[in-house]
């Protein structure tokens, strides 16, 4: 029997808390999603769950957890509360086999889990903001690549992850999630769904992984480090943002300048103006100088 816990009652949520002495902290970005419409609707994005090997980074009191349960998938949770995690451990889910709790801060604990069992096949999570893009670059870098990611995140960090070249939005971030992801924002949700509300709006983003990666893995080091380099700051050029990054150093002002040339890119432009395909050319032509 699954835990029917009226997660959409900000009272009840308080009486749970102060039943069991703990507070909901800022610190963590603990807004509880108290939509049940929007906790299916987010659930139902990750279909088919049955028996799908799931991560889910902060589950909280265990609102969307629940959800993904009842579709029948194998759920690790990563918490870092410790008040919640007796919770769920002792009234939400105590005797579900279906839920393995991991207590501590998901930054550092689910490298332990990808290294012993590897990839799961969906990672999902609703996110406060600091965590959120941190531990999506994280899985991404790692090359912790499960067929799908759901997160619900703070919607300027959802418009990054998707955004376009030629966008302010248009980032290290979007660039490192588009190789290997497609990018889907399904909806916004408004802040009155979360209790307490927070200021800003936020959105649910689909990753679908891709069936070839934009970019070989051979040639991904000297690609993020070029895009690295040359998102360093967005204001500048991307010749200075070169020269004065890891490109620049090794290759010198000579062999910056003769890149850019040979990618066809103007030394004055600006890197949110540059594509996939420029970029790729132009970390491909550093690649090909060597060093
Ligand atoms: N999933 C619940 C929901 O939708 O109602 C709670 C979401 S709340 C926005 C974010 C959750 O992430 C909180 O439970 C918080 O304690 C947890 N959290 C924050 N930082 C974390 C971290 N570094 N590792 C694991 N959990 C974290």
């Amino acid at each position: 029997m699954i835990w029917d816990f009226p997660y959409d009652s900000p009272s009840a949520i308080i009486e749970l808390l102060e039943r069991r002495g703990f507070a909901a902290s800022k610190k963590f970005g603990q807004n509880f999603l108290i939509s049940a419409p929007i906790r299916q609707r987010i659930a139902a994005s990750m279909e088919p769950l049955q028996d799908a090997k799931l991560w889910e980074i902060g589950p909280g009191l265990g609102a969307l957890t629940r959800e993904l349960l009842l579709g029948g998938a194998f759920v690790t949770a990563f918490e870092i509360d410790h008040g919640f995690c007796s919770i769920l451990r002792e009234e939400a889910f105590p005797e579900e086999e279906r839920f393995r709790l991991i207590e501590g801060d998901a930054l550092k604990t689910w490298p332990a889990v990808y290294e012993k069992e590897g990839t799961p096949d969906i990672i999902c999570g609703n996110l406060p903001y600091n965590v959120g893009s941190i531990c999506i670059a994280r899985f991404l870098e790692s090359q912790c690549l499960p067929a799908m990611m759901v997160f619900t995140l703070q919607k300027e960090v959802a418009d990054r992850l998707g955004a376009h070249a030629g966008s302010k939005a248009w980032s290290t971030l979007s660039i490192l999630a588009q190789v290997d992801y497609e990018v889907t924002q399904l909806f916004t949700i408004k802040g009155g769904a979360f209790f307490p509300a927070p200021q800003v709006e936020s959105a649910v983003v689909r990753l679908t992984k891709r069936g070839h990666p934009q970019v070989p893995v051979s040639k991904r080091t000297v690609f993020l480090e070029v895009v690295s380099d040359l998102f360093t700051q967005r204001r500048k050029t991307v010749r200075n943002n070169l020269l004065q990054g890891k490109t620049g150093a090794r290759h010198g002002k000579e062999g910056v300048l003769e890149a850019l040339a040979l990618a066809s890119i103007a030394e004055s432009e600006r890197a949110e103006k540059l594509d996939f395909e420029q970029l790729l050319r132009l970390s491909q032509i550093f690649q090909e100088m060597g060093k």
